[in-house]
Formats: C-alpha cells, sequence, structure tokens
C-alpha cells in the first residue's frame, strides 16, 4: 500500500491510535510530528528548545521549526508513511506540498477524525502515556490506577505535560483558529475524509482502511 497520509483532528481524536494500527497492521511508518518535537527537545537541540516554549503551554510550535523537523524525517524515510499531528497550519500544509513535489511525490489521503468537545475533555482527563514506549491508555479501561505499569512495555506511565484543563483549552483554541483551516485545504484538493471518532477503535480503524483501500487503488 503506497499511500501517504495525514491525520488530522483535534486533541485526543484518536491520531496516535490510528497511526499505531497503521504500523502494526498495514507497515505504515506513522510518527507523531509532536513527538518529534519532544525527541528533539529531549536531545537539546536548537529545533528542541524552541519547540519546548512552546508545546509545555499547549500552543503550537513555529510553522519553520516544524516544517524543519518534518523534513529531516522526510528525507530518512521513503512511503508508506501516515503522519500523525501535520500539518497543523495552512502554512505548514502549503510548504509540504512543495517539499512533496520537490520529492515527486503527494499527500494522497487525508483522514480528519471528529470528536466533539465533551469526548476531548473526558479523554483527557482519564488519558495515561507510557513514558518509555509511548502508547495512550485510559485510566479505569485499560490500567485501574496510574502506578501500574504499562500493558505493552511494562515502563512507567504518567500524565502528558499539556493534558492539564488550562493547557488543553489553549491547544482548543489553537486548534479551532490554526488547524481547522487545514481540514477546508484538503478538502478543496478532494482528498479530506473524515470518520467519526467518538466511536470505538476499531470502528474507526475501520472505516479509515475503507477509504486507504479506495485511495491506494487509485495512486497505485
Ligand atoms: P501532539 O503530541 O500531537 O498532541 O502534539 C503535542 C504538541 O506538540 C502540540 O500541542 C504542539 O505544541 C506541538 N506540535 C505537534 N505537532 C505540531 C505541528 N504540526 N505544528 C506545531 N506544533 C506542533
Amino acid at each position: 500500500m503506497h499511500c501517504r497520509l495525514v491525520l488530522l483532528g483535534p486533541p485526543a481524536a484518536g491520531k496516535g491510535t490510528q497511526a499505531q494500527l497503521l504500523k502494526d497492521r498495514f507497515g505504515f511508518q506513522a510518527p507523531s510530528v509532536g513527538a518529534m518535537l519532544r525527541e528533539q527537545k529531549a536531545a537539546g537541540t536548537p529545533a528542541g528548545l524552541v519547540a519546548a516554549e512552546y508545546f509545555e503551554r499547549g500552543l503550537l510550535v513555529p510553522d519553520q521549526t516544524t516544517i524543519d523537523v518534518v523534513r529531516q524525517w522526510l528525507a530518512g524515510h521513503e512511503g508508506p508513511w501516515a503522519l500523525d499531528g501535520f500539518p497543523r497550519t495552512v502554512g505548514q500544509a502549503e510548504a509540504f506540498d512543495a517539499i512533496l513535489r520537490d520529492q515527486g511525490v503527494a499527500v494522497d489521503l487525508a483522514i480528519l477524525i471528529t470528536v466533539d468537545e465533551a469526548v476531548i475533555r473526558d479523554r483527557v482527563a482519564h488519558r495515561l502515556i507510557c513514558q518509555r514506549c509511548g502508547a495512550a491508555f485510559r485510566i479505569g479501561v485499560h490500567v485501574a490506577a496510574a502506578s501500574d505499569p504499562c500493558p505493552k512495555c511494562g515502563g512507567a506511565l504518567g500524565r502528558r505535560a499539556d493534558d492539564t484543563p488550562e493547557a488543553l483549552a489553549d491547544r482548543l483554541i489553537e486548534y479551532r483558529s490554526k488547524t481547522e483551516p487545514v481540514n477546508s485545504y484538503y478538502q478543496e484538493r478532494g482528498i479530506l475524509h473524515a470518520v467519526d471518532g467518538s466511536r470505538a477503535v476499531e470502528a474507526v480503524f475501520a472505516d479509515l482502511s475503507v477509504a486507504l483501500d479506495k485511495t491506494s487503488a487509485a495512486v497505485s
């Protein structure tokens, strides 16, 4: 499946979960751009130091820094890939198209995962992240307590620094004002496919897979 796709949607829509399924079931490379930025911070790179100032407050990292990090990643990775959380501004989408054009490729499909704000708040309030493998879990469903080990790798679980009510409120404002226009950007290009992300993970993935099958048949 030689498809290149982007996963769009508000915080806690399930982009990371669907990206992981694309990786496990279809062999996609499916990096989270938020995780790339956090890795840059951990490595103490100039881009990471810039990024940290923003993402800990729930604000979008400036386009130039984000685009540079994605460009660097793309240089070492051919498709198929599914980018989780990129682009998040129309400026990023335009710059991304230009980079891909130079490589003779393009975004084939943009999956928009929709969920309403009540679901987002509930998911964020119950979300635990493995500090080692990055997998997300719901307290009360996948683990009984925050002190439990990661069910996948045994690592320690913790809250994301930007999963506080204050940072979430800022992330939602950023999403509505800067990221939602990206949905129209891809819709105008005829490659946006929306799926209802408030349903069970497998139901969302089934819808996504149908869109992916159609797109793959058209581009291969
Ligand atoms: P995520 O892990 O996808 O929720 O992203 C966490 C944080 O990383 C976001 O709140 C932003 O501060 C930053 N970030 C991730 N992707 C982008 C992007 N495409 N543009 C700007 N900032 C981003």
